[in-house]
């Protein structure tokens, strides 16, 4: 099969309670005169990993409840169509990938593996149903839904900050398919390329769902609970696991336990912990976040006897990404060429991945639990850590880069570091957060007001609505 539904259900809206919920009143189906509006269709590349086929359902799902009528359809491509698309990522992000072209024999195969996809579509879309396509894996099938008379908007998720050659390479290869259509969405007004009419551009950020096991409400017996299984902080573990119940009731199972390389036992519940927690990436810079933190340590100025960990996914076994077991063991081996009591103020974690509810629970708690949240990431796309964080009403400390820039205003909602990669600038913010509780406290609960207003999914489901409204796609009369 070329292309597969997706099926969400509607979704309940009470994690939005605190949340204003307004949708354009013209995307609801209307009740009572069985007219209904023209639909939306999702078109993406997978429907389990990564960042939109985790806002997919949750868009969906919350739009079902409102009565906006939203599908989606997942495209099945060829191994061969991947690795270019593979390409096309890495090129847009300004990399080389796997060194290889983006020519013409790449652009048959993309269009060839694209072809069944689109004659598939016919029998899923509506005559008038508006569709928005997903990256670059579904930027070739615009031509074909435009033709057909749909409204097309292209929803690039990925960015650069900066153009290089690679970059101008992605985008040559994607902007014969994107001429016709309506609209293109970015997350940032950075990440508009030159080559793309800048009046079609609109810009939506991601938003995080504060109904997903990753945000959910926890109470702090939760997340003690939580935290003491999954091995992260001292406390008696159960073999056969336990059940937790969120605010809204949903039980969560919690069985594993993380790897944890340490010098000392666990923190107690009490201990202030600094965290940071990302994929085990070089652009996260975890050697710089440890170097700030042992400059303080080395001179004994860690207030209140906080610890430093830092938390990724786990990197053996079956991980996917060979880079994430380098990044980590280049952090291990300066852990362990520290002096033994500084090294005793600092965690290693990995968390366990089988149980993507269980793994987002743990991130849930641990974020919950943080006193501060380091991202001190050199480059970032947008950094859903931080605005995970900041819903949590944590302080974030975080570099002044890509899409952190956007969520927290230095000072108001958190703190930024105008250079990344300044050790000594990033080890006194951090003094100053842990020094001061009060102050970091306010931080927090005003980070959780800017999510509340800009980065839930309701105001992402709202632009979309309202993005096709412009485009005149309204309901049938
Ligand atoms: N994450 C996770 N488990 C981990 C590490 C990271 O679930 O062990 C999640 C994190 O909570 C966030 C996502 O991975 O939702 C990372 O997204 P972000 O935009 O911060 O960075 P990216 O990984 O896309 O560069």
């Amino acid at each position: 099969m070329a292309i597969q539904e997706v099926h969400v259900e509607p979704r309940p809206l009470d994690a939005f309670q605190t949340v204003q919920v307004s949708i354009s009143p013209e995307w609801t189906k209307p009740r009572s005169n069985g007219n209904s509006a023209p639909r939306i269709w999702h078109i993406n590349s997978t429907a389990v990993g990564g960042g939109v086929a985790e806002m997919l359902p949750s868009l969906i799902g919350y739009g079902r409840t409102l009565d906006v009528d939203m599908r989606w359809l997942v495209l099945n491509g060829t191994a061969d169509f991947f690795a270019v698309t593979k390409r096309l990522h890495h090129a847009l992000h300004g990399s080389t990938g796997d060194g290889r072209e983006l020519g013409r024999d790449e652009r048959g195969i993309y269009q060839r593996a694209l072809e069944p996809v689109a004659a598939a579509l016919e029998s899923h879309l509506g005559a008038g149903d508006a569709v928005m396509l997903h990256d670059p894996q579904t930027a070739g099938l615009a031509p074909t839904l435009v033709d057909a008379g749909h409204p097309v908007v292209w929803r690039c998720h990925i960015g650069h900050d900066a153009t290089n050659s690679q970059v101008e390479q992605g985008w040559r290869f994607l902007q014969p398919y994107l001429d016709g259509v309506n609209s293109y969405v970015f997350s940032r007004p950075a990440y508009v390329p030159e080559m793309l009419s800048p009046d079609r551009a609109v810009i939506v950020p991601p938003s995080i769902d504060p109904g997903s096991p990753k945000n959910e409400e926890l109470d702090a017996e939760t997340i003690r609970t939580v935290l003491v299984q999954a091995g992260l902080i001292a406390g008696r573990r159960q073999a056969k696991g336990v059940t937790v119940r969120t605010r809204n009731g949903n039980e969560r199972r919690i069985l594993r336990q993380a790897k944890v390389i340490a010098e000392d036992e666990l923190p107690s519940w009490e201990t202030p912990l600094a965290i940071q927690v990302s994929r085990w990436d070089p652009l996260k810079d975890f050697a710089g976040v440890m170097r700030g933190f042992v400059s303080l340590a080395a001179s004994g100025e860690v207030p209140r006897n906080a610890r430093l960990m830092l938390v990724g996914p786990q990197v053996d076994g079956v991980s996917d990404d060979p880079e994430a077991a380098e990044v980590f063991a280049e952090v291990e081996r300066e852990w362990r060429a520290l002096p033994r009591e500084i090294r005793a103020q600092i965690y290693l974690v990995q968390l366990p991945t089988a149980d993507v509810v269980e793994n987002a629970t743990v991130v849930n708690a641990l974020q919950r639990h943080a006193a501060v949240v380091i991202q001190k990431s050199l480059h970032e796309g947008f950094g859903l850590t931080v605005t995970e964080a900041m819903w949590k009403a944590r302080p974030v400390l975080a570099s002044c880069v890509g899409g952190i820039q956007d969520q927290i205003t230095h000072g108001v909602d958190g703190l930024l570091l105008p250079d990344p990669r300044d050790t000594g600038a990033f080890a006194a913010a951090l003094h100053s957060l842990l020094d001061d509780p009060a102050r970091a406290g306010g931080l927090g609960e005003q980070a959780r007001q800017t999510v509340a207003d800009r980065f839930l999914t309701l105001r992402h489901l709202y632009q979309y609505t309202e993005l096709f409204s412009s485009l005149r796609v309204s309901p049938a009369a």
